[in-house]
This record gives structure tokens, C-alpha cells and sequence, in this order.
């Protein structure tokens, strides 16, 4: 099935090619001949499934339809994040290049009166988190009675973050004769009674988890001590070829320190949490896209949703506490079609989480035996830690790329043994043992040779 055969007008298959898209989604397919049809719709669909284009795309062809430039907003789109709904206008701008269709992005932590301003001259379309809106509202800035159609985004992750009230209270302030879409990546009983209340006899179309059915995600669980995570992630890092990867932290302040700590280290990062100005999760974003930096530290709800392209690798520094934001995390790599590689550091108080994990995602992750070159050092008092070389701190000293093609097999031998120590590290030696025989863990085997490099002297990357 192609574009054009969805039901989608000329002048938007002309703006979804010059997109560079030739097949919709299986969420598009599903989706957008009923949105089309006027139908109310739950989609079970979480990002990286192509589901904003799902909504998107028939909005602008139902809206186009209409009067355009009406004086009250003719649709409303609810984000969880201010980089989810910012994402979505750009979605906006992209496909509806076409059509003369005006829109007001109102998000927190930006100046109000611009976003006021706009809605006095009339929006076809509002996008909008709730916690704006709501203020909006309450200052009389806003009425919503012309609004037929809305769409409810990211609804678990509404719940998370305790806006189900408010999504309640702006549902009651618009027609009730209207369409309603309501997207969400898992259908827990409270996102189930609000479509109940607020959706009618909606169409209900369910793809598959990304996570769990993506196979171009390759996963490992990394056991390490608590003490030993900074070290393991560096390793980690050095040990593949990383194109750019997003870090995730449990905690901001994690975030920050696990920044500082990378950056101190030479690694080209940098930070993205929800203590951050807007302005500054732009700027910070920007600098991640074009290339400046390739590393960014993360906390979830600042990374939901955000459409990065090509990152190759994710890190979960810490494990998640809910399972859901497992499944979000690592579907930040392997995208469209690219294959990713997700690491989640695992201490021993971790292990329900990881439980939980895989009971969602109904697989069991692999688990790699890295021995971290760098922990025996973070470990060691610290005259021994001087004592440990070092050999700079640029980028170029710390990091010495490893041809991209070298072959499994290769990885698992042995290396030439010149640099090796004469006391060889057991835990190395199971991990290389254990890569030889399945032809995999090839991280595992990398960070073991590491810890033989380190013991022996030979370290290629700075001390920090
Ligand atoms: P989303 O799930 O909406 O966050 O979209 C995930 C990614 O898929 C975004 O980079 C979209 O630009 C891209 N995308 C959306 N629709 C298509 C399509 N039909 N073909 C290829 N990529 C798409």
C-alpha cells in the first residue's frame, strides 16, 4: 500500500515525497484512512513507529478542508513535553507546506505574549503541553469551543507525569461532538477509562512495540557494581565505534555529574535535563544534531520522544525504574529501518527492574561480562591513581578508532599478547572465553583486553 493509497489530498503526497517518505508505516496505513473517515481512534504506537506523521497528516488534509485561519483554534494536540510538541509543530510545518494553514505553539518556558498574540489572530491548529494551556484557560486567554477535533499524544506518559486532571478538564472545555485521537505505547487502566469517557466508539489500531519487535536493536545488560559505572560506560564508550549516543540518568542531578565527569575525560558531550531553560534544551539539542557534540546526557522526560536521527548507540546509566521508559529509551537508536545497539548498566539492587524489563518486553536480555580497565583505577587510592599513565586528555589520545569491519571471529581472538600483562585478569579471560565460543559480546571481549592494556601500563585513554 502506498501514500497515495490512503486517501490523503495531492498537495500533502506532494509535501510526504519531497519528505523523503515512499511507504507509510504500518500505523500510518492503519490510522489514516479512518482519521480521514472522521473516526475517533486510539492508536497503540509509541515513537519511532511513524505515528506523528499518522496524525499529522490527515489533521492538515481535514483542516484544509475547513476555513482556514478560523478566529477560535479549530484543533488541539496535547504534548507531554515541550520537545515532543515543538517536534510536532516541525511536523506541521513540513507536511502542511502545501496548505495555508496557521498554527501556535504553546509550551512553558517561553515568553507568553508572543503565543497570546498568535491566538488572537486565529489558529487552525494548537499544540500544546497542558500545564500552558491550563494557565492560559485560567487567564481567559483561550477559548476552545471551535475545537472538533483533538488529539491526545504520549497518554501513558501523561499519566507519569500526573497531567490526566488537566487532560480531563481541557476534554470538557471542547465541543462534544468532535473527533478525538488518542495516542499511547501501553493501555494501562487509567488511560483506558479516559478513552472510555472521552472517545467514541473509537477504531483501535496496535503496532507492534518497536522495542520488542525491533530487530535492529541489539541489547545487553551490563552487570556492574555501583561503584565501578562511571568507568564501565567509559569503557563502553571507547569500545565501539559511536557514532552519537544518548546517555540516559534516572536523576538530573546525574545527569549533570555524569556530564562533567565524560567531558573531564574528553568525551564531546553534553546535557539535556528538565531543570534546563527551554532556550538551553534547544541550543543544547541543536549542538547534539548538527555534530558538534555526539554524546548527550539524558533524563527521560527531557529525551522523550525526541526525533534524533541515525544515534547508534544508547546507554542506560542507570537502569529505568519503570519499565516503559525502557521500551522509550532504547527506541532512540534503531530507527527507521538503521540498526542501534542499547547498553544498560545493571547493579545488583537493579535486578527487579531489569525483571520487570523483560517481562514487558517478553524477552530476556543478554548479559555481557565486561571487565572495566578504568574500575581498577577509580578504585585505587589515589597516589596509586597518579601512578596510573597518562597520556593526555584530547580526544585524539583517549579514543583511537578500531577498524569499523573488523570481523566477530577476529574480536574474540586472543590479541597479540606483546601488551599483555603477565597477571591476566580472570574476569577478562571469562568474557574473552565466552565471546570466542558464541561469536558475540564483542564489547565484552573489547573492555577485557582493556584491563589487561591498563594493568599492564599501556592504557590508551586519559585518567579523569
Ligand atoms: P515518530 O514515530 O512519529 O516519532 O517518527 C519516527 C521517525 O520516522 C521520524 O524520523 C519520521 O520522520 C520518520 N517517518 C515517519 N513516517 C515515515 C515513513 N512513512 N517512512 C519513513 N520514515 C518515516
Amino acid at each position: 500500500m502506498s501514500f497515495a493509497d490512503l486517501g490523503l489530498s495531492d498537495e500533502l503526497l506532494r509535501a510526504v515525497t519531497d519528505s523523503g517518505y515512499t511507504d507509510p508505516t504500518p500505523i500510518q496505513r492503519q490510522a489514516i484512512p479512518s482519521v480521514l473517515m472522521g473516526k475517533d481512534l486510539i492508536g497503540i504506537a509509541q515513537t519511532g513507529t511513524g505515528k506523528t506523521a499518522a496524525f499529522v497528516l490527515p489533521m492538515i488534509d481535514i483542516l484544509g478542508e475547513g476555513r482556514t485561519r478560523a478566529l477560535m483554534p479549530r484543533s488541539l494536540i496535547l504534548e507531554p513535553t515541550r520537545e515532543l510538541a515543538a517536534q510536532v509543530a516541525e511536523n506541521f510545518v513540513k507536511y502542511g507546506t502545501n496548505h495555508k494553514l496557521s498554527m501556535a505553539l504553546l509550551i512553558g518556558g517561553v515568553q507568553m505574549g508572543d503565543q497570546v498574540k498568535a491566538l488572537e489572530k486565529g489558529v487552525d491548529v494548537l499544540i500544546a503541553t497542558p500545564g500552558r494551556l491550563m494557565d492560559l484557560f485560567q487567564r481567559g486567554k483561550i477559548l476552545l469551543t471551535g475545537c472538533n477535533l483533538l488529539v491526545i499524544d504520549e497518554a501513558d506518559r501523561m499519566l507519569d507525569m500526573g497531567f490526566i486532571p488537566d487532560i480531563e478538564e481541557i476534554c470538557t472545555k471542547l465541543p462534544k461532538q468532535r473527533q478525538t485521537l488518542l495516542f499511547s505505547a501501553t493501555m494501562p487502566p487509567v488511560i483506558k477509562k479516559l478513552a472510555d469517557k472521552f472517545l467514541t466508539d473509537p477504531k483501535r489500531v496496535e503496532v507492534a512495540r518497536p522495542a520488542t519487535a525491533n530487530v535492529n536493536i541489539k541489547q545487553w545488560v551490563v552487570p556492574v557494581a555501583a561503584s565501578d559505572k562511571r568507568g564501565m560506560l567509559r569503557d563502553l564508550l571507547r569500545a565501539e565505534d559511536v557514532t552519537t549516543a544518548i546517555i540516559f540518568c534516572n536523576r538530573k542531578t546525574t545527569v549533570r555529574d555524569l556530564n562533567k565527569s565524560l567531558q573531564k575525560s574528553g568525551f564531546r558531550s553534553t546535557e539535556i535535563h528538565g531543570d534546563m531553560e527551554q532556550s538551553q534544551r534547544i541550543a543544547e539539542l541543536e549542538r547534539f544534531k548538527k555534530g558538534d557534540v555526539n554524546i548527550l546526557v539524558a533524563s527521560d522526560v527531557a529525551a522523550r520522544g525526541l526525533d534524533i536521527k541515525g544515534v547508534s548507540h544508547v546507554y542506560n546509566f542507570d537502569a529505568p525504574w519503570h519499565p516503559d521508559d525502557y521500551v522509550h529509551r532504547i527506541g532512540r537508536t534503531g530507527r527507521a529501518g538503521a540498526t542501534g545497539i542499547a547498553y544498560t548498566l545493571v547493579t545488583p539492587d537493579d535486578a527487579e527492574n531489569i525483571a520487570e524489563i523483560e517481562k514487558l518486553t517478553g524477552m530476556k536480555i543478554e548479559r555481557v561480562k565486561p571487565a572495566s580497565g578504568e574500575t581498577a583505577r577509580e578504585e585505587a587510592p589515589a597516589e596509586k591513581r597518579e601512578a596510573a599513565p597518562r597520556r593526555g586528555r584530547g580526544r585524539k589520545t583517549e579514543a583511537e578508532p578500531r577498524p569499523k569491519a573488523e570481523p566477530v571471529a577476529a574480536e574474540a581472538a586472543p590479541e597479540p599478547e606483546a601488551r599483555a600483562p603477565a597477571r591476566p585478569n580472570p574476569a577478562a579471560s571469562v568474557a574473552d572465553a565466552d565471546a570466542a565460543r558464541t561469536g558475540r559480546n564483542r564489547a565484552a571481549s573489547r573492555a577485557a583486553r582493556r584491563t589487561n592494556r591498563t594493568r599492564a601500563g599501556t592504557a590508551r585513554c586519559p585518567t579523569s
